[in-house]
């Protein structure tokens, strides 16, 4: 059996298993280096060579995006991470890097309950961040930070380690100033900062596959001093290999954003209207996979074989192929052709896809970005703003 076929085998059977399930988005402001992760995470997990991530570009799906160098349509992929001897099924949503393409954005983050929020070490936190994390935080998804081109303060700045850690801790306290600033009004006390000890930010370069954290460096005995020796005195793949980005980045999404099972119940409230008290509530809010079927529509995409593909968050009930389902908005029934995963791009049918994962689904003519999919007539989702965000030039 090749590779890819045990990979999609493996996503199948953790698909069944809600609480191995992170969904999660990679956000940042353009250049700060979402695609060059996005693609070590991919290398890491065995999805396309080690060698090729960050050249690759498999997120870019369209030609034109690899073109501009900019990611234009929120691709997903499946993937899979042992952490703690328990495998994970990571579904990976990137999304658009560029101003123009906020509304992906913010459709991105009502299907998941992570945002990776991806910041540049030398630049700071920049306007699309804060778009980004205010984003996340309407939806009730998770922020954790990872501070990325830090190869560039040690080897291009040649900071010290002082300066270089007060750098980083400005950083952070920024980006939880900005956080702080969103989450004032919330209903609920939770604390929706990041913090070095708690192990939600990492910091290390993308370009050069190198990751650490603060239980990473517990785990490998790394300090600080050693890594920007070993920067330095350009010893990177060494570095890689000690302490792989991917590693300690899909760690901290195992370790720290929640499973569906978890942030259902905390988001249904935030992004449903319909009766809190209904049958139907309570199997979103448990992640039900055999309560009725209720699907969020956040992307549709055209697939030059199969036609249009509607990719969302399955909060209820199985998709399966030849079901009836209702769309929002919409009279009459479409009938579902097919249902899969992404990998890396291209989509992999399955039998079924269970509650708390990402679709992949065709044959539902009707359904636009925002289309509630259900099994029987309900009250749709909040429809998802466009946050706009300040006018900002490619620099
Ligand atoms: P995106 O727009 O956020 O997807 O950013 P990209 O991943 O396309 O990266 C933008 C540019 O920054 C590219 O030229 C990358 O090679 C470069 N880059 C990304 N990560 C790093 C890093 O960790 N260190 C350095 N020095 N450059 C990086």
């Amino acid at each position: 059996m090749g590779r890819r076929k045990k990979i999609v085998q493996e996503c199948e059977r953790l698909m069944d298993e809600p609480e191995n399930i992170r969904n999660i988005a990679i956000a940042a402001h353009v250049d700060h280096g979402k695609t060059t992760l996005s693609d070590n995470l991919l290398a890491g997990a065995g999805m396309i060579s080690d060698e090729t991530a960050g050249e690759q570009l498999a997120m870019d799906t369209e030609e034109d995006e690899q073109e501009r160098g900019i990611t234009i349509d929120a691709a997903n992929v499946s993937m899979t991470h042992e952490y703690e001897d328990t495998n994970h099924l990571i579904n990976l949503i990137d999304t658009p890097g560029h101003v123009d393409f906020g509304g992906d954005v913010t459709r991105a983050m009502r299907a998941v309950d992570g945002a990776l929020v991806v910041v540049d070490a030398v630049e700071g936190a920049m306007p699309q961040t804060e778009t980004v994390l205010r984003q996340a935080l309407r939806e009730g998804v998770k922020p954790t930070l990872f501070i990325n081109k830090v190869d560039r303060l040690i080897s291009e700045l040649q900071e010290g380690p002082e300066e270089m850690q007060q750098r980083l801790l400005s950083v952070i306290h920024d980006v939880n100033e900005l956080i702080r600033g969103m989450t004032q009004d919330m209903d609920d006390i939770d604390d929706w900062t990041v913090s070095v000890e708690e192990g939600t930010v990492g910091f290390g370069s993308a370009l050069y596959k190198w990751g650490v954290s603060m239980p990473s460096m517990q785990r490998t005995g790394m300090d600080f001093g050693e890594i920007m020796d070993l920067e330095r005195n350009d010893k990177r793949q060494e570095l890689h290999e000690r302490t792989p980005l991917s590693d300690v980045v899909l760690d901290m999404v195992c370790e720290h954003f929640p499973n569906p099972v978890d942030a259902q119940p905390m988001r249904i409230p935030r992004i449903w209207r319909g009766d809190d008290e209904s049958d139907l509530a309570e199997t979103m809010r448990l992640v039900d996979e055999d309560g009725e079927v209720v699907f969020m529509v956040t992307d549709i995409a055209m697939d030059p074989h199969a036609g249009e593909v509607a990719s969302g968050r399955v909060f209820s009930g199985s998709l399966e192929k030849g079901q009836e389902l209702y769309v929002s908005g919409t009279a009459g029934k479409n009938r579902v052709q097919s249902v899969g995963i992404y990998m890396g791009g291209e989509r992999e049918e399955v039998d079924h896809v269970p509650a708390g994962n990402i679709a992949a689904v065709t044959g539902l003519r009707d359904a636009i970005a925002g289309s509630t999919v259900s099994s029987i007539e309900m009250t749709p989702f909040e429809s998802i703003e466009h946050i706009s965000e300040p006018v900002i030039t490619k620099s």
